[in-house]
């Protein structure tokens, strides 16, 4: 079984968020500036500690402040959140910014369930509406988890670059298509 061919949607999700140039904290200029080459998985691992730690995490997420196993490896990042295993893959460690970028969006997964109020599927899980959950709910909690830890200029440009690639976000509810016509 090979990795999945990436979807559409998945790439534009990745494309906003390195076109987003998202700075880096001075928490991990901290806890990864002193590393030189490729940032260790127990940093990585800390920075998602300290970032959990927060109150304000505690506030918007507080059915998600247990510990997560975080591993490294070869390949994407992805995270598993049924086991809370999160892999930090070897290439989103070669500095701290992209560390940084990679723990958030993961920690974004970590808090976003796949299924909706109605206890059904958000989105496909395959095919070109699948955006592998990277689907509106988890941009909503990504661009919040980036206002928090980088600022509100961060995610501004964050949710810009979403809009530009085709992934909007909109505050409270997913906006409905509301015909001018008929209303509905
Ligand atoms: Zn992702």
């Amino acid at each position: 079984m090979g990795e999945p061919t990436i979807t559409h949607l998945q790439q534009a999700a990745y494309d906003a968020q390195a076109s987003a140039a998202l700075p880096t904290s001075e928490l991990a200029e901290a806890l990864f500036g002193g590393s030189s080459g490729t940032v260790p998985v127990r940093q990585a691992a800390a920075y998602l500690r300290a970032v959990q730690a927060t109150p304000w995490f505690h506030a918007a997420f507080a059915g998600h402040t247990g510990p997560l196993e975080v591993v490294g490896g070869r390949g994407p990042s992805r995270t598993d959140t049924v086991t809370r295993q999160v892999k930090i893959g070897t290439e989103d460690r070669r500095d701290p910014g992209r560390c940084e970028h990679a723990c958030l969006h993961e920690l974004a997964h970590i808090v976003t369930n796949d299924l909706g109020a109605d206890r059904e599927l958000r989105e496909p899980v395959d095919g070109p509406d699948s955006s592998r959950g990277h689907h509106h709910a988890w941009r909503v909690n990504f661009v919040l988890i980036v206002r928090m830890a980088l600022g509100r200029q961060a995610s501004s440009r964050l949710r810009r670059e979403f809009n530009e690639w085709g992934l909007p976000t909109f505050v409270g509810e997913p906006r409905r298509c509301v015909s001018p016509l008929t209303g509905s």
